[in-house]
């Protein structure tokens, strides 16, 4: 893992490297200031002489000018390492998510993948700058301040040194503390958000069942665990920072003691004494640092990991090496023995069999979770078939490129999907090839056009996010556009307009007949006017394809599926669907 993690640095190596080294200098640097304090006490102010003080102060003035500069360098450049890491694995991980096949997103929220690429690639990044910088510059804080003030008074060294390990092992311990509580704040005021929104968001709900005395006891819960949390985290904090002091003033006065008992033996100067004194006062820096390294490592690999995680799921389905363009389809469709499941056990659809002619429409009927939605969904390959074939011209699909199949066929649902962004952003969404006239005249043809036209800023409208500023036969309308301007010779309505009143309905109809026309069409229908002018009728049940035929062959059928749904569910629409045609 942190082999695969320091893979990363490969790219920006020579940012790290001066990183690092700047870092490396600039404890140098703190290292030898309390040197200068030394040599002040113990030769220049006894012997008043100014000159060479002054020359020290001079010297000290120029050291930190570069040190200014080695700082500037570590926190931009330090940084821009770890901006440029992040955004390679961002990049990474987003072109990744592109290819995963639905089967991934029917197991993983977005939401969880959202907070994947948002908290955990931060977190990575913090790590790849801040991790290898602390981790050196305390390290070498640490050693290097031992060494100096071991070479000054060894046994003064030891003396101060003691008691830094049992405040290492101190300040780690509780840093890990503080470490867990913050982490699980950061999940209680997840919760209380979610209560919160949740409550919000269902408050219509929420007063007409009288339940805002449950949502405050949910919400008083949620809200106590979150005090609670942050309370402890308090706790454990305050525990460190006064736990830090402590140790350092203990550390001092040891110091100070032993100090004094050696210089009264003469084993010591009181420049040295001082130097001490300083490097005291320093080790409070190394170990925040590696308290914060620790941290770091834990939140960035844990990041890390779930990040390679995802990056290590194979898209379930890709092209073959020797996949083929397919041009100029004719769109015979055929499905041959086809058997599916979503989860490799219990199947939805089983030895499926059906035949379109280029240019004929197919309409699919049955009850809910009948698997009309899976059948057709298999033919632009969105999920793997276990068992069987799907030709296209005669060409099993798994032989087409993915994109040249996907091209070929177009898709109206019922639930519309719209980016954020204008009419026309949307509508060209089909093909971005399009010219102005193309899109008016995709948008007329859709029964668009003169709703557009009497929009604010007509195709320029902003729609909203997620078109939340159209009507649902709006969206359709512009769903539809997109399909005429992709021009697919292959088409499928999924009850594009199961969710509309009657009014857009009929318009939609029309609009969906048109684009129907010379196009191979699977058709997944609820109304019985779609039903009836389709070239077969396939009937779908838990069992299978159970009737098909043509709407006068199987209305006659005695105790058919067809005629008993014809009777029941069609039978209510029937006044208002016979009377539109
Ligand atoms: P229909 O369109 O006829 O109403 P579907 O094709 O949507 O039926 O669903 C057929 C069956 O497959 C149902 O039992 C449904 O629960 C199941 N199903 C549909 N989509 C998924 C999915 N993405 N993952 C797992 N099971 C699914
Ligand atoms: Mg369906």
């Amino acid at each position: 893992m942190l082999k695969k993690f320091s893979s990363y640095y490969k790219k920006h190596w020579k940012l790290f490297v001066l990183d690092i080294s700047c870092a490396f200098l600039m404890s140098g640097l703190d290292l030898v200031f309390p040197i200068f304090i030394q040599k002040l006490v113990d030769t220049y102010f006894p012997d008043r002489n100014f000159t060479i003080a002054a020359r020290l102060v001079f010297i000290l003035i120029v050291l930190y000018l570069f040190r200014f500069i080695l700082q500037y360098i570590v926190h931009f450049w330090g940084h821009v390492v770890g901006i440029r890491m992040e955004t390679d694995m961002r990049e990474e991980i987003f072109s990744h998510l592109q290819k995963l096949s639905f089967k991934f997103y029917d197991d993983n929220k977005v939401a969880y993948l959202m907070s994947r690429i948002v908290n955990d690639l931060n977190n990575i990044s913090e790590l790849a700058h801040h991790g290898p910088e602390d981790f050196f510059i305390s390290v070498i804080m640490i050693i290097g301040s031992f060494l100096i003030m071991a070479g000054m008074s060894l046994k003064l060294a030891l003396v101060t040194f003691m008691l830094l390990p049992l405040m290492i092992f101190f300040s780690l311990k509780l840093g890990q503390k503080m470490y867990i509580a913050f982490k699980d704040i950061r999940e209680k005021v997840a919760e209380v958000n979610s209560i919160i929104e949740d409550s919000l968001s269902g408050i219509r709900v929420v007063k007409s069942f009288t339940n805002e005395g449950f949502e405050k006891k949910k919400f008083d819960e949620g809200n106590n665990q979150f005090r609670r949390s942050r309370e402890y985290a308090m706790k454990n904090m305050a525990r460190f920072h006064a736990g830090m002091n402590l140790f350092i003033n203990l550390i001092r006065v040891v110091t100070l003691g032993a100090g004094t008992y050696f210089i009264y033996r003469g084993e010591l100067s009181t420049g040295q004494l001082v130097a001490f004194l300083f490097y005291v006062n320093m080790f409070m820096q190394p170990i925040r640092r590696l308290v914060n390294f620790n941290e770091q490592l834990q939140r960035g690999m844990s990041g890390f990991s779930r990040f390679t995680n995802i990056l290590a799921i194979k898209p379930q389905i890709e092209d073959k090496s020797d996949a083929i363009e397919m041009d100029d389809v004719k769109g015979k469709i055929k499905y041959q023995n086809v058997s599916f499941s979503y989860d490799n056990k219990s199947h939805v659809l089983k030895n499926i069999n059906i035949e379109v002619e280029p240019g004929r429409t197919v309409a699919f009927v049955g009850p809910s979770g009948a698997g009309k939605t899976t059948i057709c969904n298999l033919l632009p390959r969105f999920y793997e078939i276990d068992s069987g074939k799907i030709f296209i011209d005669g060409v099993d699909i798994k032989d087409i490129k993915l994109n040249s199949l996907r091209n070929n066929i177009g898709i109206v649902q019922q639930d519309v999907f719209l980016f954020n962004g204008t009419v026309r952003d949307n509508i060209l969404y089909g093909n971005f090839k399009a010219t102005d006239e193309e899109i008016v005249e995709a948008a007329r043809k859709a029964n668009a056009h003169q709703f557009i036209k009497n929009m604010e800023n007509g195709y320029e409208t902003e729609i909203g996010e997620r078109g939340v500023k159209l009507s649902g036969g709006q969206k359709q309308r512009l769903s539809i556009a997109r399909s005429f301007l992709k021009n697919p010779p292959i088409l499928i309505l999924d009850e594009a307009t199961s969710s509309l009143d009657n009014q857009s309905e009929k318009i939609i109809q029309a609009s969906l007949e048109e684009l129907a026309r010379g196009r191979t069409t699977l058709v997944i229908a609820h109304r019985l006017s779609t039903v009836k002018n389709a070239d077969e009728i396939l009937v779908l049940t838990d069992e299978g394809i159970v009737e098909r035929g043509r709407h006068e062959e199987l209305i006659k059928k005695e105790n058919g599926v067809y005629k008993k749904l014809y009777q029941t569910e069609f039978n209510t629409e029937l006044t208002a669907a016979d009377s539109l045609f």
